[in-house]
């Protein structure tokens, strides 16, 4: 194993020059709290762009706050909107897929924090490695579909990416000062999800809203239906593979109700190692940005008087059928996880919009890997034609 982006020196700097995709989702948003506490503790980062998709308003809040030189909108609409609506002086307002590209390769920032949802994460993120931008991600469906090429991608640009991804940012924490040799498993930990004690009829019958419902984590739509079905949990197996260069068979995933482990590294000499703390992100993106160190910050902490109980359980396969796809797409190098990643992207929308029930979400994703030939070998132009032909099947049948 070797963990390229621990290996090398990294120069500890107290002034960064950020760039943040996707600034007004749920990461985007506690990014710009962990901002707040980090400019008012001798740490000095300066935003340079926001980008967000249609809300404007928050968008607007955080002009005020950040006065960045840039903001793209994705939607034209909402893009013009803003014009119209606020006026701040010197804000450069973009909008349409070119101008967010040449937005990320400008050399006027350092660090793409990349919080965006989904797919959509990725050409940008590609592009930003390519003009040699280090790269903090929370968009791990980047990883899934593209892992293999995002790491030749590091090692050519000479540059780094840190997962802001508690379970990954908890392995990370864990090796870091390990030999890379040294490591012999990697534990996930997982919530479980809302339905961790349904029966398969319960989950069979349950609403958007009863998934949405995530005992601990408090995220946007996507990801909390993913926490439901354990996709989530399949979707970060394969983003610790790559980013972790480990083999499947030494990952594993425990179920942890209480999200305190955010997850584990057992060495060859049988000791584990674990990262805790309360289940809030804010911990996670300052790691990302400030690593190799640490910075002090008033998050909440872990009171062991009151979290006195943590347990652990295998978790169930059956009933939570997307986990064992995601495991089955890591079987051979090739293109199954462009597969799972777009057909789950796309049941997963229909699901939140009533148009299918939740376990139609695996039946789809199942039907959408039987009927692929993987490519192996592949090259970026390979994983947009497969995500795009895979989506388009599901929504014409
Ligand atoms: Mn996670």
């Amino acid at each position: 194993m070797s963990f390229s982006f621990i290996d090398k020196h990294v120069l500890i700097r107290h002034h960064k020059k950020l760039g943040l995709l996707g600034s007004t989702g749920s990461i985007g948003c506690n990014t710009i709290k962990v901002i707040k506490n980090l400019n008012d503790n001798d740490y000095n980062i300066d935003v340079i762009f926001l980008t967000t998709n249609k809300r404007i308003d928050i968008l607007a809040e955080q002009v005020s706050v950040l006065n960045p030189q840039s903001v793209f909108i994705q939607d034209q609409k909402k893009s013009e909107e803003f014009k119209s609506n606020y006026h701040f002086r010197d804000l450069e307002i973009l909008s349409g897929d070119d101008e967010l590209l040449d937005l990320i390769k400008r050399d006027n920032y350092e660090v793409l924090l990349s919080s965006v949802v989904g797919f959509s994460g990725l050409k940008p993120t590609i592009e930003a490695i390519k003009s040699g931008k280090k790269i903090a991600l929370a968009n791990k469906e980047t990883l899934v579909v593209a892992g293999s090429l995002v790491n030749k991608l590091l090692k050519e640009f000479n540059t780094e990416l840190i997962p802001i991804d508690s379970e990954h940012s908890a392995i990370l924490q864990c090796i870091k000062g390990e030999d890379n040799d040294s490591v012999s498993k990697i534990i996930l930990t997982a919530s479980g999800g809302p339905f961790r004690n349904k029966t398969i009829k319960e989950i069979r019958n349950s609403s958007v809203s009863d998934a949405l419902a995530h005992p601990n984590w408090n995220m946007g739509n996507k990801i909390t239906i993913d926490s439901a079905t354990l996709m989530n949990k399949g979707l970060e197996v394969i983003e610790a593979k790559w980013l972790f260069d480990i083999d499947v068979k030494n990952i594993d995933v425990i179920i942890h109700p209480q999200s305190i482990i955010h997850s584990m590294v057992e060495f060859i000499d049988g000791s584990v190692k674990a990262q805790l703390g309360i289940p809030d992100m804010k911990i996670p993106i300052q790691y990302a940005i400030t690593y190799p160190e640490r910075i002090s910050s008033g998050f909440p902490r872990v009171d062991f008087n009151e979290f006195n109980d943590l347990t652990f359980e295998k978790p169930d396969f059956e009933k939570f059928e997307c986990l064992d796809l995601a495991f089955g797409t890591l079987k051979e190098d090739g293109t199954y996880p462009v597969v799972l990643n777009a057909a789950n992207e796309v049941a997963v929308d229909l699901f939140l919009n009533n148009k299918i029930g939740f376990l139609d979400i695996p039946t789809l994703i199942k039907r959408s890997l039987d009927n692929h030939k993987s490519v192996k070998n592949f090259e970026l132009e390979h994983i947009f034609e497969i995500d795009r032909i895979t989506r388009k099947e599901i929504l014409n049948n």
